[in-house]
Formats: structure tokens, C-alpha cells, sequence
């Protein structure tokens, strides 16, 4: 394969587009492999297409190898089987919606659960038919609250979405286990760097789910690992619950005046200068703070709900999505507080709040983080302004309607299993396996008759790579500040040949160079512009980022051409001088052992 830069389709920019925060989208606009076409969609052009290619060919021999075949549905679906999964209304406004001419649902797919299972379901009636694996690589579509930098996280994207089906739970786990071990050997072969973190499984349902992140600090996902093993998204994280204390010698509960604390800081410090306890000072974390929230529930309904926290802890917006999926959280505006005078700001405590504590059935739900177990002792408020109420024991003075897991994770708590204290750090998600079980194949009645010719129901797995989003987490990962370096494997070529100067001698001896190793299998780009300035051509192919870059010029009269390694590794020797005879073998050899 040879392109010539006289006639490829690119214009790279010496610019940076306004809209781009994070390096891979900067990168891939300025150097011509996508434009973006609306907010989260983009055009891809040659260059970045041939990489989109190469990184799904990777996942293609993958799927090949663990048996799982292709097929390629509608990205336009009708709304029926969504209905009926409930999914319709779940996605909420996440859901690109639309109507036909005779006014009938559809819709572009966020991902295809419903579809694979109607399929299998329209085929398959035996258990002799399974093991089954299936999959696509195809475009979704999500009307995301925030798409931002570039392909990371775009409204339109390309998504690998294998679907497993089995017809009891140890085929299940080994259906996962072979994804599983699929996406370990894709993301190694690609060269993104990953961690195994136990996930959520949100809107899509299901057992268990594991998610494959890629360690980097511009991240949306926040994980946790620990020294002895454990990761998970810090969506996931569980807190380990304290065993309940005696609470018979507590005093009784008292409320106190506490003018002047609009913060937890000054309410410690007045309740240490006026309250003091015998054994300790109080601490923010003897402050239960009451958080008000509004969740939007997918049949629209809007709910206000109250977080019970320990006051040394911010309530993490995103952990409790994850608890209360597929409802959204929001923070509650002024019409909330309207519809419950109830709430007293800053002075919100349990007495208002719940079914059991006000005896209401239209109380206001409460829930409260693990942590609040029987026995423990808060001071919180007591529903009036300016008072709290010290001395309020879980268990004996107030309940909650539940608890849920929606404190903040920090650095040093403890990991769930035992296995020491949890640091945090972020990443991109690139890979997420789900043991699905049977919610889609009951939804939509995917039965097969087992050995003894009983009707049983199927049950899934569903497992997701975010192609476009890997280029640009490749992208993201190989750079440097003159432009990409991309692993041999997904470079859009392997050589960029650069023919310097005037003189036609140089342009033939690059002219054969490129046929040369064209002919040997080598994808070359060879930039055979006529007037065009050396530094011009050294900046672009630095921008491009082909892994060996060839410069034909000066040196040819010493009878020499200059290969250069476009690594990306700052400090690494990566030019040398080499013999024009020599040139296409050893340029053709260094590909090789770059591939390999
Ligand atoms: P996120 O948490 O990033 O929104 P998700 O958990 O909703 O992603 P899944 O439904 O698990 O995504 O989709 C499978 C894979 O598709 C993800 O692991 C991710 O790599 C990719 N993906 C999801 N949403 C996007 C997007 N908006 N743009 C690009 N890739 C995406
Ligand atoms: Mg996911």
C-alpha cells in the first residue's frame, strides 16, 4: 500500500481547534484524521480510518479466535423490543428518539441487547444450538449530557458489542471468562495499557460486571486498587459495615441552640467549645449531614430524596447514580424546597425525614450511607433554624427507608475484602463485560428446550469495546509535543518516506524506496511534494505519526538516506545513517520487528 502525500486526502493544521481540552483530540483533528460534523460527531477521514481499521481488525481475529461470529444489525431500530425491556423509557433523554413518516417509534441504538436476543430467539430453539457467541462492530448512537474530547466520548461512536448465550450458569461463566480473556490479548496487542476494576452494571442490568480502564489522569472514571488485589470503579466500591455498638449507656438525645454554624467546620468547633465530651473532642465525622437530592425517575417522575452522610464526607454524585440507576440524580432546586417546607436548610435532620421516623407515608425517603450503623452517635440537625440535636443514636432515636453507597470513596479507607487500604487514580473505559444472566432473554421470552425437552430460559452475557474511543485512547497514550507516534500495529502506515529538495535524483531514489517497499508489504506514505519546504514535510510527518520515518535528501550524494524512529519516547536515540542500498531491506526489517 502506498499513498503519496501529493494526492492523499489531508490538510494537517499548524492550530489547534478552539474546542479541544485533551491532546488525542487536539492531535487527531490538527493532523487530518476526523473533523468534527456536530458536537460528539465526527467525520473520519483516510488516515483515520485506516487506524479505525486496524484497531478492529485486532478485535475481529480476537472474536475469531474464541469462536464468536459476526453479523451487523440496523443502527435504526423500532421501539418495540426496548419497550419491552423497559429500556425505552430507562435511557431517558440518553436516547436519540425518532418518528417515521407514518409516525411510528424508532430509534438510533445505544447498544443492541434487544436485538441479539430476538435473533437468537427467532432461530434457535435447543440447547444443542449452544454455546452461542455473537457480535458486531457498529456504530452507536447516545445523546450524551457532556461529549467532549473528540472521540473519547462522542454522541456518535464505534462500539465492538459481543453477545454470549448459554443455557445455564457454568456456561455463563465460561462465556465470560473466554471475553474476558479476549479483551486482555486486544488491548495488550493494541498496546494500551489496562486494569481489570469490578464495575456496576447501570442501566444494562445483570450479575456482575468488570470494567477494562485505562490508567490516565484525564479520566472520567475514578478506581480504586488496593496493595492486596482489589480494584473496582469507585462506583462499586462497597464499605465495609461496622458492627453495631451498645447503646444502653448513651445519653439521651438533646437539642441545643447552635447559632452561627452554617458549616460543619463551625458547628464542630462550637460543639466542642459548649458540648464537650468526656472522651474525645467531636469531630466532623459525629456530624450526620443531610443531603437533598432530586432523582428523575425514567417514567418522568421527579422524587426528592435526603442522603444521610458522616460530615467528613462529600456525597459522590456519580456513586449515587450508580446506587439508584436507572434514576438520575440531581441537585434539588428551590421548587423542591417549596413542595417540602419540611426541609430546613442546613438544619435538615431525621426527625422530618422518612417513613418510620415521621410515621408519613408521604415522607420524604431517606436513606443512609453504611457506615450509620445502630448504636453510633451524630450530632445533626434538629429542623429548626439555627438548632441541632446532639446525641441522636442510630437504631434507637431515628431509621432510614435504606442505605445506600453514595459517600465519597478517599484514599486509605479500607478495600471491602480485607485487602488493605484503597489508593485512588483515574481512567478512560475502554472494555466492559457483563454477566447480563436472564433479564433480556425473560423480557423478550428467549427460551431453548433442554436435554430433558424442558423449556429453560437463556442466559446472557454482553461485552463492549469502544473502537473509536481506543483510537483515541491510543492516540492519547502515543504523542509527543510535535505530534502522534503510533504503535506500529494501528499506525495508519508504517513508513513515511520524506524526499527533501530539488534535485530529481533524490525524488527517484525516494520514488523507488516507496515502490520497494510497497512491493514487500510495507504500507508506506511516501510526501512526494515537489515545492514543498523541508521543515514543512519534517512537521507533518511528525504529526502523523508513522512509527519509521525515511528522509531522502542531502545525504544522498554520500550515497545515504536518513531512517528516523518516530517513538514518541523523549530521550530515545532515533536517527541513523543508512546506506541507500541497504535502505529498503533494513527499513523493511525494522517494520517487521516492530510488528512482531
Ligand atoms: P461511560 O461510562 O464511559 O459512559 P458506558 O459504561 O455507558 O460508558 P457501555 O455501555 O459499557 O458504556 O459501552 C461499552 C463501551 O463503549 C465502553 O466501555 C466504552 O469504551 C464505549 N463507549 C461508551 N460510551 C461511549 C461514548 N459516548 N463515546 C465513545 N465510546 C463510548
Ligand atoms: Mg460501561
Amino acid at each position: 500500500m502506498l499513498l503519496r502525500m501529493s494526492s492523499l486526502f489531508v490538510r494537517t493544521l499548524r492550530e489547534d481547534p478552539a474546542d479541544a481540552e485533551v491532546p488525542s483530540h487536539r492531535l487527531l483533528v490538527r493532523a487530518g484524521y476526523i473533523r468534527r460534523a456536530a458536537p460528539g460527531v465526527y467525520t473520519w477521514l483516510p488516515l483515520g480510518l485506516r487506524v479505525l481499521a486496524k484497531v478492529e481488525q485486532v478485535v475481529r481475529e480476537e472474536m475469531a479466535a474464541i469462536g464468536a461470529q459476526e453479523v451487523h444489525f440496523p443502527a435504526l431500530l423500532p421501539k418495540e423490543p426496548y419497550e419491552a425491556t423497559g429500556r425505552w423509557e430507562e435511557y431517558g433523554p440518553n436516547l436519540f428518539r425518532l418518528k417515521d413518516r407514518k409516525e411510528a417509534d424508532y430509534l438510533l441504538a445505544p447498544t443492541h441487547e434487544e436485538m441479539f436476543t430476538l435473533l437468537v430467539k427467532d432461530l434457535y430453539s435447543s440447547y444443542k444450538d449452544l454455546p452461542l457467541a455473537l457480535y458486531q462492530i457498529q456504530t452507536k448512537y447516545r445523546d450524551e449530557a457532556r461529549p467532549r474530547a473528540g472521540l473519547l466520548r462522542g454522541r456518535e461512536f464505534v462500539m465492538k458489542d459481543a453477545y454470549s448465550f448459554d443455557v445455564d450458569d457454568a456456561g455463563l461463566d465460561a462465556s465470560y471468562a473466554l471475553q474476558r480473556e479476549a479483551y486482555q490479548r486486544i488491548f495488550t496487542r493494541l498496546g494500551l495499557e489496562f486494569v481489570v476494576v469490578a464495575a456496576t452494571s447501570g442501566a444494562m442490568g445483570g450479575s456482575r460486571s468488570e470494567e477494562f480502564l485505562m490508567p490516565t489522569p484525564i479520566g472520567e472514571d475514578t478506581f480504586v486498587r488496593s496493595a492486596g488485589g482489589y480494584a473496582a470503579n469507585v462506583e462499586a466500591v462497597t464499605t465495609p459495615v461496622p458492627d453495631p455498638l451498645p447503646y444502653e449507656d448513651a445519653p439521651a438525645a438533646h437539642v441545643e441552640d447552635t447559632p452561627d454554624t452554617p458549616t460543619i467546620d463551625s458547628l464542630v468547633a462550637l460543639a466542642n467549645e459548649r458540648f464537650s465530651r468526656v472522651d474525645r473532642p467531636w469531630t466532623a465525622a459525629d456530624t450526620l449531614k443531610n443531603v437533598v437530592v432530586a432523582l428523575g425517575h425514567p417514567d418522568g417522575t421527579r422524587e426528592v430524596v435526603v442522603v444521610g452522610v458522616p460530615g467528613d464526607r462529600e456525597v459522590d454524585l456519580k456513586r449515587l447514580e450508580a446506587a439508584v440507576a436507572p434514576a438520575t440524580v440531581e441537585a434539588a432546586g428551590d421548587a423542591d424546597f417549596a413542595r417540602h417546607p419540611e426541609l430546613v436548610k442546613g438544619y435538615i435532620g431525621p426527625g422530618v425525614l422518612g417513613r418510620e421516623n415521621t410515621g408519613r407515608e408521604d415522607a420524604v425517603r431517606y436513606l443512609l450511607d453504611p457506615r450509620v450503623v445502630p448504636g453510633t452517635r451524630w450530632i445533626t440537625g434538629a429542623d429548626v433554624e439555627g438548632r441541632h440535636v446532639f446525641d441522636l443514636v442510630a437504631g434507637r432515636d431515628f431509621v432510614a427507608d435504606g442505605t445506600v453507597e453514595a459517600a465519597e470513596v478517599r484514599a486509605g479507607d479500607p478495600a471491602p475484602d480485607g485487602s488493605g487500604p484503597l489508593e485512588l487514580a483515574r481512567g478512560i473505559e475502554i472494555g466492559h463485560i457483563f454477566a447480563l444472566g436472564r433479564k433480556y432473554a425473560d423480557a423478550l421470552g428467549l427460551q431453548v428446550l433442554n436435554e430433558n425437552g424442558k423449556a429453560v430460559t437463556v442466559t446472557m452475557g454482553s461485552y463492549g469495546v469502544g473502537i473509536s474511543r481506543a483510537v483515541a485512547a491510543l492516540a492519547e497514550t502515543h504523542h509527543d509535543d510535535a505530534g502522534l507516534a503510533w504503535p506500529a500495529q494501528v499506525a495508519p502506515v508504517h513508513v513515511h518516506v520524506v524526499a527533501t529538495g530539488k534535485d530529481p535524483a533524490v525524488f527517484e531514489a525516494a520514488q523507488t524506496l516507496a515502490t520497494t517497499l510497497d512491493a514487500r508489504g510495507v504500507e508506506v506514505l511516501y510526501d512526494d511534494r515537489p515545492k514543498v519546504s523541508p521543515g514543512v514535510k519534517f512537521a507533518d510527518a511528525d504529526l502523523l505519526g508513522a512509527p519509521v520515518i525515511v528522509i531522502v535528501g542531502r545525504g544522498l550524494a554520500e550515497g545515504v538516506v536518513e531512517v528516523r524512529r518516530r517513538s514518541g519516547v523523549p530521550g530515545q536515540p532515533d536517527a541513523e545513517q543508512v546506506p541507500v542500498a541497504d535502505a529498503s531491506r533494513h527499513v523493511e526489517e525494522l517494520v517487521r520487528g516492530l510488528l512482531a
